[in-house]
């Protein structure tokens, strides 16, 4: 069966990547939104044939339980949202996707598990790049130990920020923090599955260079992770850098991404020597899977445990730039 999805929340992730990937599917479709703006309501309608029985709002959002167009419900909102909307979109019956980061912290994501356990609902965060060539390959080379035993990693990401000074994303209740939760969970997910490994304590600092506009949030933090293999792994993130690298030495040979993270042309390399892999579509990718998923009735390669894993890392370095030392995990 061909699945239907709904987008909850249509800003700029949902306007501009996630509808039109859901163009581009074979398991699942674009059946429904949910909005708190009418006029986004009449526009999406028209562009993508939308029904009217399938249009929310966040008053009415509940009554999607006795929709059964609706089996997949894709949580596009502000972090702070995100726990509340899962959570809600389970107890309707409905399986889930969450956007990154998971939630404001691990406590949250932990919830957030074990709610759609409760309702027997499948959980999947919006981790596009486990389904992404260049990054599939990464994951291969390190966990299969194609080059040997991989010996360091630096990986970093980030974008300048040049948006609204005063939207959600530099303010730590609605956001949970600034680069290192929306750029630098990336970095931190690119070494674990680079290693196929769980970090077990991290260090890490920070810097402000326009602290009037990140007075809120973190603006470039740098980590050093420990895992339980020996490898060396150095981490950044950003809202004052455009950076988008993983850099992974080997016992017999090299390999890199760069760029690394985002969705639009990747591109990676072999001892010097460019992969050749092709980009795609990584939204499509990602939700004709967890369409497949939930058809099989199996667990999606990027569940809620995936999520939290990474939010337990983020917890434990802000902790570790509050005391300045090293934070188990
Ligand atoms: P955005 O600000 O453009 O959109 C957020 C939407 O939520 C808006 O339509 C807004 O109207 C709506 N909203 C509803 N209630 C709100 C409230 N109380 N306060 C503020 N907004 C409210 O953000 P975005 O860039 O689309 O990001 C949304 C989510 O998607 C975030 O979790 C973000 O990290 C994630 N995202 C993921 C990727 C990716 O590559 N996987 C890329 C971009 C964004």
């Amino acid at each position: 069966k061909k699945l239907g999805i709904a987008l909850v929340g249509l800003g700029n992730y949902s306007k501009g990547q996630l509808a039109p990937a859901l163009q581009h599917t074979t398991n699942c479709y674009l059946a429904g939104i949910v909005t708190g703006t009418p006029a986004k309501a009449v526009e999406w309608s028209a562009k993508y044939n939308i029904p009217q029985k399938n249009i929310y709002n966040y008053q009415n959002f509940d009554e999607i339980a006795d929709n059964p167009a609706i089996d997949i419900i894709y949580v596009v909102l502000p972090v702070f949202m995100h726990k509340e909307y899962t959570i809600r979109a389970a107890r309707a019956g409905k399986h889930v996707i969450c956007e990154k980061p998971m939630a404001l912290n691990a406590q949250e994501c932990a919830e957030m598990i074990s709610a759609c356990k409760n309702a027997d609902r499948l959980l999947s965060i919006g981790y596009r790049l486990h389904f992404e060539p260049h990054n599939m390959e990464v994951m291969r080379l390190g966990q299969k130990e194609v080059l040997g035993k991989v010996t360091a990693i630096d990986t970093g990401n980030g974008f300048v920020y040049g948006g609204d000074p005063n939207a959600w994303r530099l303010k730590k209740a609605l956001a949970g923090g600034g680069g290192l939760m929306d750029m630098g969970i990336y970095a931190i997910q690119g070494a674990r599955y680079t290693l196929g490994q769980e970090p077990v304590a991290v260090k890490a600092t920070q810097e402000k260079t326009r602290p009037e506009l990140f007075k809120d949030v973190d603006e470039t933090v740098f980590w050093e992770l420990k895992f339980p293999g020996g490898a060396k792994v150095t981490g950044k993130s950003s809202y004052n850098n455009n950076w988008s690298y993983l850099h992974a030495q080997a016992t017999n040979g090299k390999f890199a991404l760069e760029p690394a993270y985002g969705y639009g042309s990747l591109d990676g390399t072999i001892n010097g020597k460019p992969m050749q892999l092709p980009n795609i579509i990584q939204q499509a990718a990602q939700v004709d899977d967890f369409a497949n998923c939930i058809n099989a009735n199996k667990q999606s390669r990027v569940p809620g445990e995936e999520g939290l894993k990474d939010m337990k890392v983020v917890d434990a370095i802000y902790r570790s730039l509050d005391s300045g030392k090293w934070e188990t995990i």
